[in-house]
């Protein structure tokens, strides 16, 4: 070994794994058991007290999600993970370490639907507020800001669109305001957009997506910067007040810079309980280990496939940021150099009908709702996802009548824009 750092690509295939020390196995073995054996009665009481490193129960820890949080948190460069049931259990776990009722998240306009259903629903069930912004203005985050604000909630590369989000301006807002921000890192992957490098202190992932890569598993991931101080102005309570189940200890203070990873396993998956299957942690960290070279195809394939559209007579307008004539081509530039993703939308000269028929004509691409497989997929909002919205509410959350979204899978492009090319003419 020499005293270079591993690049990516070496971190995407060892972080956090050793062969196996009792069997030498050189894959992550799946640990499919609830519970761990105490060594004695003090090494019990230990672990309780947060006093000793261990396994209890796959609650709260278990040695192969032990993997996949490691080998996550050194691809995002943070100081520490958490691995979780799906990301809405990350987005969920993440906030209530930070929220009481009447506290307020701002948010970014444009997130997954999901999350904005999340946001909207379950979270102001809770008491938290959420206020909206644009992050396409980074001045209506600012005047969202109030004190009761806790956190700024973004996307790297945001849904449907694939739009570029400008993080350093936002984290410049939620430094100057006090609070963390929160970046879904999700169509982007640490591959493409580090949002630690550019101000983010929490990264969250939907690992069902772009990190498992195979569209065969949920899991969510939480990554902590180590960069915020939780302690001032006793503004998060969880990290800096004497936590009584474990014998007063302040968490920011025994933890220190994984204080708030520390914070979201002890306290949000133990009293939550969103654990992920260690089946799935197998399985999202064989996926990884593949993650440079899917996301540079995903994001060939994808920039291929909308320069084809772009100049298809069938087709109204393309946003695609990796597109040199793209609002968001600068942003693309300077974030995400090595491409802009995988998920784009565009739009049908032919509106709704056409949008219908040509998820219908497809043959090779899949209708259904999700992103980030390794097969090509197509879905058409305003008949699905969005079809309860009235038509100007569509055309304000990016789901018009004529747009189409799709995640570009891995396969050949040529297959790719053949069966796209059939199915506008038929
Ligand atoms: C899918 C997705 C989520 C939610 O993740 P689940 O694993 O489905 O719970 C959150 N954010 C983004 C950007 C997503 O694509």
């Amino acid at each position: 070994m020499t005293d270079r750092l591993p690049g990516f690509s070496t971190l995407a295939v060892h972080a956090g794994a050793q062969p196996d020390p009792t069997t030498g196995a050189r894959a992550t073995p799946i640990y499919q058991t609830t519970s761990f054996v105490f060594n004695d009665a003090d090494h019990a009481a230990s672990l309780f007290g947060l006093q000793a490193f261990g396994n209890i129960y796959t609650r709260i820890g278990n040695p192969t999600n032990a993997v996949l949080e490691e080998r996550v948190a050194a691809l995002e460069g943070g100081t520490a993970g958490l691995a979780v049931a799906s990301g809405h259990a990350a987005q969920l776990v993440v906030l209530q370490q930070l929220m009481k009722p009447g506290d307020e998240v701002i948010a970014a306009r444009k997130l997954y639907g999901g999350s904005i259903n999340q946001f909207t629903h379950a979270f102001k069930a809770f008491g938290w507020n959420v206020a909206w912004a644009d992050p396409d203005e980074v001045s209506t985050f600012e005047q969202a800001v109030t004190p009761h604000t806790k956190a700024i909630f973004i996307e790297s590369i945001a849904n449907p669109a694939g739009s570029i989000t400008d993080i350093e301006a936002i984290a410049a807002v939620a430094r100057k305001a006090g609070v963390p921000l929160i970046v879904d890192n999700t169509l982007a992957s640490p591959y493409l957009i580090k949002p630690i490098d550019h101000g983010a202190d929490i990264v969250v992932h939907s690992a069902t997506k772009f990190l498992g890569g195979h569209g065969n598993s949920l899991g969510g991931i939480i990554v902590d910067a180590g960069t915020f101080d939780w302690s001032k102005d006793n503004k998060y309570p969880m990290l800096s007040e004497p936590r009584p189940e474990y014998h007063g200890i302040r968490i920011q203070e025994t933890f220190g810079n994984f204080a708030f990873a520390i914070a979201c396993r002890v306290l949000g998956l133990r009293d939550l309980g969103p654990a992920l299957s260690p089946f799935n942690a197998f399985m999202i960290l064989t996926g990884i280990e593949t993650l440079p070279l899917r996301m540079q195809k995903h994001c060939d394939n994808a920039k291929a496939v909308a320069e084809f559209l772009s100049g298809h007579p069938a087709v109204s307008a393309v946003n695609y940021a990796g597109l040199p004539s793209d609002r968001y081509n600068n942003l693309q530039r300077k974030y995400a150099p090595k491409g802009a993703g995988a998920v784009f939308t565009f739009s049908l000269k032919g509106g709704y009908d056409a949008g219908v028929n040509l998820v219908s004509n497809l043959k090779l691409f899949s209708h259904l709702a999700n992103v980030g497989d390794t097969r090509s997929l197509v879905i058409h909002p305003a008949s699905t996802t969005h079809s309860q919205l009235d038509d100007a509410a569509k055309v304000k959350s990016g789901a018009a009548p004529d747009v189409v979204r799709l995640s570009i899978g891995i396969e050949d492009k040529e297959d790719l824009i053949a069966d796209l090319d059939q199915a506008l003419r038929a």
